[in-house]
């Protein structure tokens, strides 16, 4: 059994005061794996008062010394690798294959970033009589959702004390477990006590009490839209700064011309990638009408040929949500071209769901509009590339997107027309040095790189 025994307050397991606990179940078979404790405003309260005592010197610790710290957990996390998977495996569910090389890679291509941001000069800055400083913004709330455990938490908590800010994190309830084995990481790296300290609990008892703290000086959320805006309440009587990575509902743009046997495979499986449990998946493919029927037959076939693949969804409730977002798509008039309502053959149980493909989808339809989060596509027909533009920018969304073209200026032109935070380019690769943020209703602030370093200081100006 995976038992969470308390929560990690000045690098030590301290018993809750809460008194209620979550069980953990595995969403490959539903069974309880484990139990975390459910805390109450006063662990909250420990935990922000833990991370207020060590900032004074955490924050004054030389750029060089960070860095050898960030140097040690990036070793540290690498030799945990299997160990790390095999967690997010039992907690999300997730594939073991991609579980180690992307639920847990990636977060380690990002704290190797940040080591080598550290091993650079503190950048100087002077405007005519004035020196700039920058200074870190103070004690940071990490409220995380369960769909990337611990990328979203790396995320935010190692650019945060590499800004030289302490942090107190709340995992989802669903996904607890990495969270905790982090946390002995970073101590053993050699990060002192109290600079990283976790609650566990619930988002409207434990996440309301760290938004609302007087305390906190930043609270830093990534979740659903909805819940953004309850947390960008509860910290506006303190004004404290908020920065929220929310919903998406991202388009794949295909171009005339373009490859179409490379563009549609890898919208699909763009679409699909963890169980499509993902705020930046392109959930709509924009296609020229006059290739339609190809298209349709492309995506049928790969989308056929991931099923298969794919781990369940995270919990019962997330399972429900995706079958009736299939069912609107039916009863609104969108014509399945893959997969369907149910499991797919073969799973008897766990939380598994069809890989959709819906053709014939209008951009005021329901699918198109709202995030699903699960496997589910919806392909979009156009006539002219102003529609197609046009198409991927109704959204209230504005995350991501992706442009397929013959030629990189072509794609690039509507690339800058595209009103998100992120584009991809005929399936350029990731980068995790790169801005990561939204537009519009999907957040405001950037993560990863530099930029997202950025996002935990405070500017000073002294006159000279
Ligand atoms: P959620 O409710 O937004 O959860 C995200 C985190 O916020 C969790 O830790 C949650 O706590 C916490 N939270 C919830 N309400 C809060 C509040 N009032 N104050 C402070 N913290 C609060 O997301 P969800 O319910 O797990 O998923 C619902 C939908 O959100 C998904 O279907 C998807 O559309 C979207 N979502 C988006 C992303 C993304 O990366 N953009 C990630 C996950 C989900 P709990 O532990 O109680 O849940
Ligand atoms: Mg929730």
């Amino acid at each position: 059994m995976h038992d969470i025994t308390g929560h990690y307050i000045n690098a030590t397991w301290v018993p809750s005061i809460g008194a209620e606990h979550t069980d953990l179940r595995d969403p490959r078979t539903d069974a309880i794996v484990g139990r975390a404790p459910s805390g109450a405003r006063e662990d909250v309260d420990a935990a922000v008062a833990a991370a207020v005592a060590a900032f004074p010197a955490w924050a004054t610790v030389p750029r060089k010394e960070r860095q050898e710290l960030m140097s040690n957990l990036e070793r540290l996390v690498r030799d945990n690798q299997a160990r790390l998977a095999e967690t997010i495996e039992v907690e999300l569910g997730s594939p073991s294959e991609f579980a180690h090389d992307e639920h847990v890679g990636t977060p380690l291509a990002i704290i190797a970033d940040y080591a080598t941001i550290l091993a650079d000069e503190e950048p100087e800055e002077r405007i005519g009589n004035s020196i700039i400083v920058r200074e870190p913004v103070g004690v940071v709330a990490a409220i995380l959702p369960w769909n990337y455990p611990l990328y979203q938490l790396v995320a935010k908590v190692v650019p945060a004390l590499a800004a030289g800010c302490t942090v107190v994190a709340k995992p989802a309830e669903l996904t607890p477990l990495s969270t905790s084995i982090f946390a002995e990481l970073l101590t053993e790296a050699g990060f002192p006590a109290g600079v990283f300290n976790v609650v566990y609990g619930s988002g409207s008892v434990v996440g309301q009490a760290m938004s609302e703290h007087p305390d906190v000086d930043m609270v830093s959320f990534t979740g659903s839209t909805s819940a953004g805006r309850t947390v960008s309440r509860a910290a506006a009587s303190t004004i404290k700064r908020v920065a929220l990575e929310l919903g998406g509902k991202s388009a794949s743009v295909v171009l005339p011309g373009a490859d179409l046997t490379a563009a549609v495979p890898a919208s699909v499986a763009y679409c699909f990638t963890n169980t499509g449990q993902c705020c930046n998946a392109w959930t709509r493919l924009v296609v020229p009408r006059q290739d339609l029927a190809e298209v349709e037959r492309l995506a049928t076939r790969a989308a056929a040929e991931l099923e298969p693949t794919l781990g369940p969804l995270v919990s019962a409730k997330q399972a429900t949500e995706v079958q009736r977002y299939i069912e609107i798509g039916i009863s609104e008039g969108a014509r399945l071209v893959a997969g369907g309502t149910g499991r797919p053959e073969g799973r008897t149980q766990g939380h598994y769901v069809r890989g959709v493909v819906f053709s014939d989808v209008s951009s005021t339809m329901t699918i198109a509009q709202e995030e699903i989060f699960g496997p589910v596509l919806a392909i979009l027909p156009y006539d002219t590339v102003e529609e197609a533009v046009a198409i991927a920018n109704d959204s209230v969304f504005g995350l991501h997107g992706g442009v397929w073209a013959e030629t990189e200026e072509e794609a690039m032109e509507v690339a800058l027309r595209i009103r998100t935070g992120q584009v991809d380019i005929n399936g350029a690769a990731f980068n995790p040095s790169a801005p990561f943020g939204g537009f519009k209703q999907s957040g405001n602030g950037r993560e990863l790189g530099v930029h997202g370093l950025d996002e935990f200081f405070e500017l000073k100006a002294i006159q000279v």
